[in-house]
């Protein structure tokens, strides 16, 4: 079953562009322009994740967030606000309105999509696509079974997720703030040099003899897996 996601964003070039990577990676998308008409939609048929636009005509992202948080049957549907404002208090008040992650404007795409992943990951795992595949690695996340050439590879909880979450953007250099965000999530507080140690573990475990290591050191940069470079560009 795929997740459906609600796109409510004024900014047509935006949300179009929005939905066209969101359905490339499965998603059934719903969009809309305004905040009243998306409140309406979303009594209708909840999606599954809403990405919302702080700006709205109608009603304004922040007032839908929070009518949708005290509503008994939207209280729960993860949302992922998009705002233009990069000051700290807006920030601070959008996540205690209820929103569960925020993008500042402008944003990569693949940024965006690995948040969107991440937090459905937590709202919902049984709507991901169950098996990721990179090269000759192989993750599946319910039999929660990591393989390398067909031969079993055994990693611990936070190398797990450490690959799994590199594996859904192959050939994506992370930075180390960047994996710390996405794997440890926002509101734990761990020193960077962790990711190394753990990226450590990863390696050998899933590297044996000759096997070409998959995960690539980028100086200065982070890490990535895989050997595509996708582009990563900036949206307004
Ligand atoms: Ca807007």
């Amino acid at each position: 079953m795929t997740a459906k996601v609600l796109v409510v964003e004024d900014e047509e070039p935006l949300a179009l562009l929005l939905q066209y990577n969101l359905e490339a990676e499965g998603f059934r998308v719903a969009l809309a322009n305004r905040g009243d008409d998306a409140e309406v939609a979303i009594r209708e048929e909840p999606p599954d994740l809403i990405i919302l636009d702080w700006m709205l005509p109608g009603l304004s992202g922040i007032e839908l967030c929070r009518r949708l948080r005290v509503g008994k049957a939207s209280c729960s549907i993860p949302i992922l606000m998009l705002t233009a404002r990069g000051g700290e208090q807006d920030r601070i008040r959008g996540l205690t309105t209820g929103a569960d992650d925020y993008v500042v404007k402008p944003f990569s795409v693949p940024e965006l999509m690995a948040r969107v992943r991440a937090i459905l990951r937590r709202a919902s795992p049984e709507r991901l696509a169950n098996m990721l595949e990179v090269e000759d690695i192989e993750l599946d996340r319910e039999a929660y079974r990591v393989r390398r050439n067909g031969r079993e590879v055994r990693l611990g909880p936070t190398e797990f997720k450490l690959l799994e979450f590199m594996m859904e953007s192959p050939g994506r250099v992370f930075t180390r703030t960047q994996l710390l965000d996405g794997v440890w999530g926002r509101d734990v507080y761990v020193d960077e040099r962790t990711v190394d140690v753990h990226i450590g573990r990863l390696r050998k475990a899933i590297n044996r003899g000759k096997e070409k290591d998959p995960i690539r050191t980028v100086r200065g940069a982070g890490y990535a897996l895989g050997e595509k470079f996708p582009g990563q560009s900036l949206v307004e």
